[in-house]
């Protein structure tokens, strides 16, 4: 397929642009830690997939499940009916998640989790007889997704920019990286508190009683993996629980291993009321996403409904799909049965080492890493994102898939990867770095 195919050319924006048609990546094929362009070329995965594939491309557990389950039963409505698959991922995800969230509700999408979680934080406030909790707390450099309320509570200015005013009734606290190298590795011991307190000061502003929800990544991924100083999630959750606002980790990146402890809310020992996930969930294979949802929560709305109401007045066509509940538990089960959280995780001190020793290459101004998430900050040179997009650029024509977010390159390796593979990552990035 040529890139100006007409078929591509208009299947979505990014391939319409300019950058795109300089340099046009077609990726056709991938296996394990690789992935193959229509030449043939062969490609490293730097960012499982987009941190959505931890286990590897090509799980053959998984594409067996997928088609047993086709085979069995493709679909079946959510509103009229449950399916087995459905109950049996919720109950084990419930066994994996922090203590207390043990209620899942599915999606398709992180943005859709996202959507439906600010929609349960509203609904358990009005079941209560506080409707007049409406507002939402989100935070600068946010990402939620694309969705309406998600990029409403999202922080990333150009995702906003485009659309005018989003939902009302939301503020922004700061970011956690305010000065480069302060808080590198999430060491920094000063600095969370006063940061946390920002939500302090909209409840002084607003009236506790008025704020639905916060929403933070506990550390923000797709705006360049900002990890939070010590004390920041702890004293954010204090003052949720102070003022009876629901604290919604999202862990669509975070979860699942990534930050080398199951979810994001375990390594920072900080339990949300309300938490999303997607990507990892299965291993990439089939769209897919969930909230889980404190108990007493789940139960409020219940409830408020009457014997024969709908308790939950949102849902989707594809909520709990057979088919996508199928891959999350074949890609559950590898999780387990290959003991991957573990493998990831010894990885996670050689990785945080090589990411850190990039600094004395000149145009890197800053690094972060924590658990498999890792970014490399770059002097800008001209436009900002015009080097980040040149080290994309670079990156494939020498064999690396990485990430950028405007001039920061950000990495996510898999669990799979081995030592070896480790290495010629960042004997490559290396290579790229000191030629753009
Ligand atoms: N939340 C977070 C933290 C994310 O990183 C993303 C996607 N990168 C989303 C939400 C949105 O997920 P999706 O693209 O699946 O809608």
């Amino acid at each position: 397929a040529r890139f100006n195919d007409p078929l591509i050319h208009h299947w979505m924006p990014f391939t319409a642009n300019k950058q795109f048609q300089d340099a046009p990546r077609i990726i056709a094929r991938a296996e394990g830690v690789h992935y193959w362009n229509t030449a043939g070329d062969k490609l490293l995965d730097s960012v499982s997939g987009l941190y959505t594939t931890p286990a590897g491309h090509g799980r053959r557990e998984i594409r067996e499940a997928v088609t047993r389950q086709l085979e069995e039963l493709d679909y079946a409505p959510p509103f009229q009916f449950g399916v087995p698959g459905t109950f049996r991922l919720a109950h084990e995800l419930a066994q994996m998640l922090p203590a207390g969230l043990n209620r899942v509700f599915f999606a398709g999408s992180g943005s859709e989790a996202v959507e439906s979680a600010l929609k349960v934080a509203i609904q358990y406030h009005r079941v209560r007889g506080q409707g007049q909790r409406q507002r939402f707390v989100g935070r600068a450099r946010g990402y939620h997704g694309v969705n309406f309320a998600g990029w409403s509570v999202g922080g990333m200015v150009k995702n906003r920019d485009a659309f005018g005013l989003g939902l009302p009734g939301v503020s922004h606290m700061r970011h956690t990286h305010i000065e480069p190298n302060r808080f590198v590795m999430g060491q920094g011991d000063h600095g969370g508190v006063d940061l946390a307190d920002d939500l302090q000061r909209m409840v002084d502003l607003h009236g506790g009683d008025t704020i639905a929800a916060c929403i933070v990544e506990p550390i923000a991924g797709s705006t360049g993996v900002l990890v939070p100083p010590k004390g920041y999630l702890e004293r954010l959750r204090a003052i949720c629980d102070q003022h009876g606002i629901l604290l919604i980790f999202d862990e669509v990146i975070c979860g699942f291993g990534r930050t080398g402890h199951p979810f994001a809310a375990d390594a920072f020992g900080v339990t949300p009321d309300l938490m999303t996930m997607a990507k990892a969930i299965t291993n990439g294979n089939i769209p897919m996403a969930a909230i889980a949802i404190r108990q007493d929560i789940q139960q409020a709305i219940l409830d408020a409904a009457g014997p024969d109401a709908i308790e939950f007045f949102h849902g989707y066509t594809y909520s709990g799909h057979p088919v996508a509940c199928a891959a999350a538990l074949a890609t559950l089960k590898i999780y387990r049965d290959d003991d991957l959280f573990a493998r990831g995780a010894a990885l996670v001190p050689k990785f945080l080492e090589r990411i850190a020793s990039l600094r004395d290459i000149p145009i890197v101004t800053d690094t972060r890493g924590f658990g498999l998430l890792g970014a490399v900050d770059l002097a800008t040179d001209g436009a900002p994102g015009k080097r980040g997009f040149a080290v994309l650029r670079r990156a494939f024509e020498s064999g690396l898939v990485l990430r950028v977010a405007s001039d920061t390159v950000i990495l996510s390796p898999m669990f799979i990867t081995t030592d070896d593979q480790l290495d010629e990552m960042f004997t490559l990035l290396r290579k790229i770095l000191a030629a753009v």
